[in-house]
């Protein structure tokens, strides 16, 4: 018997405006069509029409104002995107059947507008892009990224410059993308930007419907959703704000892993305030302090930079005793080095290259002690450990929930051969040294 293939929904596109709206209309059916969308030449046969508005003039506001009402008249099922997206409200006070309006370049929030209003039947004999998308990383785990640029103008680094100022996707398409990571195998996400704690401040005021709830483009609101929907859900890159306090809880209920990502950069204040770093670390301790008191086992991961421009010994030993003070769990160290377009470039007091390296072997050595302490610890504790890798001869390779993939240590296990690649099981810890643990699969 043949099998019947679900058809498509077919996207109607009327674009108006200038060559660069034109290809944005050409990016946005692309992503369509590779979405598995056909397209309609006409409004009777589309499904739903878009109509990409240019607002450049007002007799071409006027124009798209037509033709956003001829698509009403002879399809009424429409989405404006372009220029004109800017003014919604007029857009709505005239036409307020409209299913969606967005601006110019927000091909995400277009794309998704389609999805919801004609969504794609699932069909796994036409679909070859799984799902989930195409991934680099293995199935267990995936980066779900939140936003896009930055909005602060730290003195080394020149990101700003490349990608501009902090752009967040909409709550509702990352926690779609985030259940189709989770229905093709992902049991970890590892949720980046270049600050996960701004998540949102762009679009703040525009939640969005989820599961028939609203969602506000908060991290906090955003991390809880996303523990609704992964086993482990681990966030980078958050700076130490004071709202970062409201997803402690979420670890302590087992929503979010314990664990942060959070990189501090430096401590001492002088250095701090020459690297224009966003938080104030004068009560970065007490902070820590108060979320280790919800959750006990929570694990700070961190970066610091050595031998920036003006760094004297009194700032690095305030830097060693700051860590002292810290405990943090898992430290990176970089020596100082002049990215091309930084105003740091710029400061005077470069640190000679011999003693950057003497710092370097110093807070290495520091933070190596302080984790091997802690890894100690933790020898005779039952914990929870994902598989990355199983041998031919019965062990296998995971991490703890501390252990972020690629960048902090490994679980080695013996006896472990009955184990598959993404299991999430409980592990006794037998042994440990500076930056890994050693043991063996509870049952
Ligand atoms: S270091 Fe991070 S917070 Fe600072 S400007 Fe660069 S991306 Fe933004």
């Amino acid at each position: 018997m043949a099998t019947r293939l679900p058809e498509a929904p077919k996207v109607g596109m009327v674009s108006l405006g200038c060559p660069k709206n034109l290809v944005d209309s050409e990016r946005i059916l692309t992503k369509l069509r590779s979405d598995g969308y056909a397209l309609s030449p006409d409004y009777a046969g589309a499904d739903v029409v878009l109509v990409n508005t240019c607002g450049f003039l007002d007799s071409a506001k006027e124009e798209s104002l037509e033709a956003i009402g001829e698509a009403i008249a002879e399809n009424g099922r429409v989405i404006v995107t372009g220029c004109m997206g800017k003014e919604a409200e007029v857009i709505r006070a005239r036409f307020p059947n409209v299913l969606a309006v967005t601006g110019a370049h927000q091909y995400e929030e277009v794309v998704g507008a389609v999805h919801d209003a004609a969504p794609m039947p699932p069909s796994p004999f036409v679909n070859l892009v799984p799902d989930s998308g195409l991934k680099l990383t293995p199935r267990h785990y995936s980066y779900l990224k939140i936003s896009e640029g930055c909005n602060h103008r730290c003195s080394f680094c020149i990101i700003p410059s490349l990608r501009g100022d902090l752009v967040s996707r909409r709550p509702d398409a990352i926690l779609r993308e985030a259940e189709k990571l989770v229905a093709a195998g992902t049991k970890e996400l590892l949720v980046i930007s270049q600050d996960t704690s701004a998540y949102g401040i762009d679009i703040r005021k525009e939640p969005r419907a989820w599961k028939g709830r609203e969602v506000v483009p908060h991290m906090t609101d955003l991390a809880r959703e996303l523990g609704q929907i992964a086993p482990w859900v681990r966030l980078h890159y958050v700076y130490p704000y004071p709202h970062v306090d409201q997803v402690i809880p979420l670890m302590a209920e087992g929503l979010v892993l314990p664990y942060l990502d959070i990189p501090f950069q430096h401590a001492a204040p002088n250095v701090l305030r020459a690297m224009k770093r966003p938080a104030n670390e004068a009560k970065v301790l007490e902070r820590l302090r108060g979320w280790r008191e919800i959750a006990p086992d929570i694990t700070i991961r961190s970066t610091f930079v050595v031998g920036f421009p003006g760094e004297t010994e009194e700032d690095f030993q305030y830097l060693l005793d700051w860590l002292d003070e810290a405990q943090l769990d898992r430290v990176g160290a970089f020596r100082f080095e002049p990215v091309e377009g930084a105003s740091a470039n710029d400061l005077p007091g470069a640190v000679p290259e011999d003693v950057k390296e003497e710092r370097y072997a110093r807070i290495m050595e520091k933070t190596a002690a302080i984790s091997a302490a802690k890894l100690q610890a933790k020898i005779g504790r039952q914990l929870e450990v994902i598989i990355d890798a199983v041998d031919e001869d019965g062990g296998a390779t995971g991490r703890s929930q501390a252990d972020a993939p690629e960048i902090d240590g490994e679980v080695f296990l013996r006896d472990a051969g009955h184990l598959g690649q993404g299991d999430i099981v409980k592990v006794l810890i037998e042994d440990a040294d500076e930056h890994d643990l050693y043991g063996v699969p509870m049952g």
